[in-house]
This record gives structure tokens, sequence and C-alpha cells, in this order.
């Protein structure tokens, strides 16, 4: 039997399928064991984490009134940790070229209706200006795996188009990059060309149900894949993002894997993951999501994201436009602190929306709002939307990032930027509503910075965008 280490770099034994299933069977067992429930909430009180057992324990129960607990610690440590901010970023798809045949995917190389798209350089220009234009300053860049269509050179080239970009007052300010696995080379060409976050899915931790959903190309490799992260640190990239798509395998199994990565990256590199996303299968071209056989409803949906949010407490949590408005509002209570918003998820779809039969789509969209509408949304909801990206660019990655948010001096620096980058953004992009939303939040959250000095030069600065025109200030 293959032996769980998380200190390994051997996929199958930091990510170790007995380990998992007997972590399964102990939650089972323990489901109703309330003493041992209290314990495990007490300690995740602590907001020091707890592991991947304790986790599932507490996925496993289904008392109410134990639920209704969980529910109400992981928004007191969403709040504890983020404050009231959101961190706001688009995607951007660069091409839909790919040799793997992920059954999930309507990319996969076997689907010949699916309109295939690489961005020009031109292309990619109007695209970033088309972005610029609706207030977007972080992209996360995606691309389907084909090294003949989308060799990394062709991703290097479009970052640096993507970087050198300034229309109007508008810039983007870190790229974030969610494409296939890669080798160490590569990882340090991403980290030289300054991406900000690596991010990559898992999609299920399960290596033969990984096997099955990805049985033709680099992709079908899962030791390949699990190992990514690991090559992605010793490249050089601090900040790497996981994610599982739910609906593909037991939700139960992809938790325990989940954040068994979560402990692997932390007991070898000192820093576990910057952020987890959550997809969960959509529809989309060629995929219909009803033959998955482990979708997850809405309730079991918060629930996860619930366990997850204190259970890494420091780890940022991201939901992308594949959930619509109400699932995304429970969402941001129980735990997360990035979303998406006026998302395109098509080739080339920011400058020019597809009809529905010559798609390039990757999955239907269920949050089709504006930016304008998603940011007035976030603020009669009482959360400050941010367009922040100080962090990255300050150095304050990996290590140093986690050493901030452990420091309690979040209050002091996040909180006045994303005010700062907010009013950019109802100076630059809002409608008359949003604006007038937005200047009387920013004039209330001022006074909640703590630091009297931060809160008077934070003022200072937020005249001067609106007064003298003056962008990108940042602690
Ligand atoms: N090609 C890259 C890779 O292999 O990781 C990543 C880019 S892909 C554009 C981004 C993610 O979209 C995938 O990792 C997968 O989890 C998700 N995805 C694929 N098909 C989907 C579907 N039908 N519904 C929702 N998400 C999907």
């Amino acid at each position: 039997m293959i032996k769980y280490d998380p200190k390994s770099l051997k996929a199958e034994e930091f990510i170790n399928d007995s380990e998992i299933n007997e972590t399964l069977k102990y939650a089972d067992e323990n489901k109703d064991n309330f003493e041992l429930i209290d314990s495990i909430i007490e300690k995740a009180k602590l907001r020091k984490g707890l592991d991947h057992r304790e986790a599932s324990v507490l996925l496993a129960c289904e008392d109410e009134g134990k639920l209704k607990e969980i529910y109400a610690l992981a928004e007191q440590i969403k709040k504890d940790f983020y404050g009231d901010r959101i961190v706001m970023f688009a995607p951007l798809y660069l091409s839909n070229y790919c040799v793997n045949g992920c059954v999930y995917c309507p990319y996969h190389a076997q689907n010949k209706h699916i309109c295939r798209k690489k961005l020009t350089q031109e292309e990619v220009k109007a695209e970033v200006i088309a972005l610029q234009d609706m207030g977007h300053k972080r992209l996360a860049i995606e691309a389907g795996e084909d090294p003949v269509n989308n060799p990394i050179e062709y991703i290097l080239e479009c970052i640096d188009t993507i970087y050198s970009i300034k229309h109007k007052n508008g810039a983007i300010r870190r790229v974030n990059v969610n494409i296939a696995a890669t080798t160490v080379e590569n990882y340090r060409k991403l980290h030289d060309a300054g991406i900000g976050t690596y991010i990559l899915f898992q999609e299920t931790y399960h290596k033969k149900s990984y096997e099955q959903l990805h049985p033709t190309g680099p992709k079908h490799n899962y030791d390949y894949h699990t190992e990514a992260m690991d090559r992605a640190m010793e490249g050089g990239i601090d900040d790497v993002g996981l994610g599982v798509l739910f609906g593909l395998e037991l939700y139960r199994y992809e938790l325990a894997g989940l954040l068994m990565h979560a402990e692997h990256l932390e007991a070898v590199h000192g820093v576990g993951p910057h952020t987890i996303s959550v997809p969960r299968i959509k529809r989309a071209d060629d995929i219909d999501p009803d033959t998955f056989d482990n979708g997850i409803d809405d309730e079991t949906f918060a629930k996860i994201i619930a366990i997850i949010r204190i259970a890494v407490p420091y780890t940022g949590m991201i939901i992308s436009t594949r959930e619509g408005k109400s699932v995304r509002e429970k969402a941001l209570r129980l735990g997360i602190s990035q979303i998406s918003g006026g998302s395109r998820t098509s080739v080339g779809g920011y400058v020019e929306p597809e009809d529905e039969d010559e798609s390039s789509a990757q999955f239907d969209v269920s949050d089709q709002r504006t930016l304008d509408e998603v940011v007035k949304w976030l603020m009669e909801l009482g959360y400050i939307p941010s367009f922040c990206t100080a962090c990255y660019r300050e150095g304050r990655t990996g290590d140093r990032f986690m050493s901030l948010c452990k420091s309690g001096q979040i209050q002091n620096c996040c909180h006045p930027n994303a005010l700062m980058t907010l009013q950019e953004y109802l100076m630059d992009y809002a409608s008359p509503e949003t604006r007038e939303i937005g200047e009387k939040m920013i004039a209330r959250e001022l006074l909640n910075i703590p630091k009297e000095k931060v809160r008077k030069i934070a003022a200072e600065y937020i005249e001067e965008i609106k007064n003298d025109g003056k962008r990108d200030f940042r602690f």
C-alpha cells in the first residue's frame, strides 16, 4: 500500500487514496459525535485552520444546530480576515484550441462543432481595451492546452501585450494565469513575465476517475497534473490557486483531497495556496452537466464553502460567473473573497459577443450582469468592491502575504487600498447611481481605518484621485 506523506513530492503519497478513504470512514463514524464536532468547532475558532480529517467530519455532519454554528463561524472568520472587501476580476480567454480529451469540457479535441479561435496580439489588445473600459484591473487568462497553437511563447507574448496597454486611465495591473500543467522552466518564464497567481484546477483528486475523465492528451497524466504546483513553486511562482470541478466525483472525497493538497504545499513550501476556486460543472457546447452523477445542490455547495473558509482562513476563495446572483450572494457571506464580473467565456467575447450557434465559449454564464451592476449590487449588500492589486506589486506574495494577513495589519493596508481603487472605478467607469452609492460608502469606510496616520493619508489620496486626476496610489 502506498504510504501517506504530506511532505512527499509524489502525487500518490501526498494525495493518498487510502488516507482519503480512511478519512471518509472516520468522518462517517463520527458524524454524530457531538463531543468531537464541538471540539473541532472550538479549534476552528482559534482561526488557525483545520486538517482534512477534521474538516471531513464537519462535512459529514448533518445536524442542523451544528451546521448553523459552522455557518456562523465561517461568516465571522470571513469578516475578521477579509472585512467587507471583495476583490474583482475578469477572465480573458485567449485560445480554445486544445489537444486534450477532457470529457466535461467543450474544448475537448473531439468536439468538431465548437468554433476554434485564438486571439492575435491585435485582438488581445482590443479585448484588453474593452476590459479596461469596463473598469477591470485584474485578469485571469485562460487557454486550452495545445503546444502548437498555444505554446508558452504565445502565452508570454499575450501577457506582455496585456501589461503594455494603457488606455485612457486604464491598466491591467495583475495577470493571473490558468493554463495547463507545464514544466519548471515554463513556470519560471511565467514568473519572469510578472504573473500574479498561477491557477490550476485539479478537476478531481480521485486518480481512477481522473484518468477516465481525461482519456487522451497530456492532461491524462494524473501525477504530472497533481505535482504541477510543486513545479510552479520551484519555478519561483509564490502564489498558486487550487480548485476542483465539483460534479465530477464525490464531493467529500474532493474536499479531503483539496485540503490534503493545501497541507502538502504548506509542509513542503512553507506556504499554502493563495486561493481556492469552487467551480461546478456547467452546460456547454457538447456538454450536458446532467450526464455527470456527482452534481451537488446549492445547500451542499454552501456547506463546502463554509467549511473551506474555516479550514484555511488565510486562503482567498474565488467564485466565477458559473454561479448566478443568489448562489453568489450566499457564497460571499460564507467565505468567498474574489468574484468575477461582466465575464465572457468566449474567445474574443468582450469585443464581439457571440451568437449561440457559433459559440467558442467554455461554459454558459449564469451571472450575466455588467461589471457596473455587480459593483452596485455588492455595495448594496454592504460589500466594498476592491480593484486592488497592491500586494503582489509590492512584493507581498507567498509567505510575505501570509504574514501580512497574520499580523492583523490588513485593515490598515487592504482596506484603504480597496477604497482608493474603488474611487478610481467610480471616477472613470461607474454609472451615476453606482457612483453616488460608492461615494457615500467611501466616506463612511474611511473612518474604519484604524491607524490615524493611514486614515489621513488615504483621505488625501482619495481627494487627489477625485480632484487632480491622479491614479494608482497604494499602501
Ligand atoms: N486548459 C487548462 C487546464 O487544463 O487546466 C485550464 C483552462 S480551462 C479554460 C479552466 C477550467 O474550466 C478547467 O480547469 C475546468 O475546471 C473548467 N471547466 C471545463 N469545462 C467546464 C464546464 N463544462 N463547466 C464548468 N467549468 C468547466
